[in-house]
């Protein structure tokens, strides 16, 4: 597998071919303000080798997975979540995976639908 796909739009985010807000950047890991958010903190966490799905990692991954978890709750903290969020892979089509890089969803902050 090549570290890098030149086809996939998030390997270009990385390359700095396409612009994006970052919010965390480090030898392995890219993070990246989505550009349709969900709610007021929306980042994408993402290896930056590309890796199409979850479901394509290999027993090499399991420290980047970790790194890619052990994130979320940092950059919620230093983005000013601290009322919990969420976190969130699509896998594959069935798992309404839009963009074929591995990405980890983190969503934060007050949410219009949320009750209480
Ligand atoms: O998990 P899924 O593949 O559906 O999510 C892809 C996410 O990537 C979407 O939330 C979309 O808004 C985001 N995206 C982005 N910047 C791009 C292209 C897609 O933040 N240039």
């Amino acid at each position: 597998m090549s570290d890098h796909d030149p086809n996939c739009i998030f390997c270009k985010i990385i390359a700095g071919q396409i612009p994006s807000r970052k919010a965390y950047e480090d030898e392995h890991l890219l993070s990246f303000h989505d550009i349709n958010p969900w709610a007021p903190v929306h980042v994408l966490v993402i290896p930056k080798r590309h890796i199409a799905t979850l479901a394509d990692i290999g027993p090499g991954d399991q420290e980047l997975m970790g790194r890619m978890l052990a994130l979320a709750p940092r950059l919620m903290r230093e983005l000013g979540v601290d009322n919990g969020f969420r976190t969130l892979i699509n896998t594959g089509k069935d798992g309404m995976q839009e963009v074929y890089h591995l990405h980890m969803h983190v969503i934060g902050g007050p949410r219009p639908w949320a009750k209480g």
